[in-house]
């Protein structure tokens, strides 16, 4: 019998891999030898992230409308400028991104105009790498600010409508699970170990706070033995909630496939 494939042993799990793994486990080892390419949506809203304090002041770019006196004989509809925001973020987002595709302009212009009334503190410290070396955990804090909640992460989705998705309470669990060990967070300036994240769903310009109960704590830990035993060479199971009718992999796997698969598929079919 060939020996269990086994994952790269990995020093830390990503806070990412464990959230992915707390929504699907087979999906993330089918998807082991996958490149990982950043969503543009994600470069997006990480862009804006940066100039969320700026946008509020930015005027409508209907300009000149305002300032030019239309033809009595021609009547126009105002000229529309183009906003300043758009075009510099998109610069960047440009630099980052070369491979992005223009229609993403869209997406960005969306995401402006969300973010235009947020209501923004200036962080203390941006982009910061955390880990905690008990649990093997790992991850990047988007913000730290100076009163609760500390802990700020960037989201590239909506927001639900009420309070935050189920995979973001399990995200924040983890990030203050990760952040225990952060050197800014253990010199004494907060009065108590943060408890509360907020979270920043970019596309909707809105903030919401979080703070993970129990429940969202075990499911982090159910994910992390999860992954730890896919670590270290163990199949795993998918669990019988498993989101497989929106599932990429669902022709690969199978859970997801909608034909019954053949005995060559299942033994020989590289996933
Ligand atoms: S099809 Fe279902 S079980 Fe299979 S990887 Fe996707 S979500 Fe998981």
């Amino acid at each position: 019998m060939s020996a269990p494939i086994r994952l790269p042993e990995p020093q830390f799990i990503p806070v990412s891999t464990l959230v992915r793994t707390s929504v699907c486990p087979v999906r993330v080892y089918l998807e082991r030898h996958d490149s990982i390419i950043e969503p543009a949506e994600y470069t997006i809203a990480k862009q804006v992230g940066y100039h969320l304090g700026s946008l509020a002041i930015s005027d409508s770019p209907v300009a000149a409308g305002n300032e030019t006196v239309p033809s009595v004989t021609s009547p126009k509809a105002p000229e529309t400028l183009p906003d300043p925001h758009v075009e510099r973020i998109w610069d960047e987002i440009r630099l980052v991104r070369p491979d992005i595709d223009d229609s993403m302009k869209e997406y960005l212009e969306g995401c402006i105009a969300a973010c235009r009334t947020i209501s923004w503190e200036e962080p203390m410290a941006a982009d910061l790498a955390c880990a905690n070396r008990k649990y093997g955990i790992s991850g990047r804090v988007d913000w730290i600010f100076n009163k609760n909640p500390v802990i700020g992460i960037l989201r590239a989705s909506r927001a639900p409508t009420y309070g935050v998705w189920k995979q973001d309470r399990i995200r924040a669990a983890a990030y203050l699970l990760a952040a225990e060990e952060m050197d800014v967070l253990n010199t004494g300036w907060t009065s108590s170990p943060p408890s509360e994240v907020r979270i920043v769903y970019i596309p909707s310009g809105i903030i919401r706070t979080v703070a993970p109960t129990a429940s969202d704590r075990r499911s982090l830990l159910a994910a992390l033995r999860k992954a730890e035993a896919m670590y270290r060479g163990e199949t795993p199971l998918a669990p019988p909630d498993a989101p497989c009718d929106r599932c990429p992999k669902s022709e690969s796997c199978t859970r997801g496939a909608s034909e019954p698969q053949t005995l060559f598929d299942r033994f020989f079919r590289k996933n």
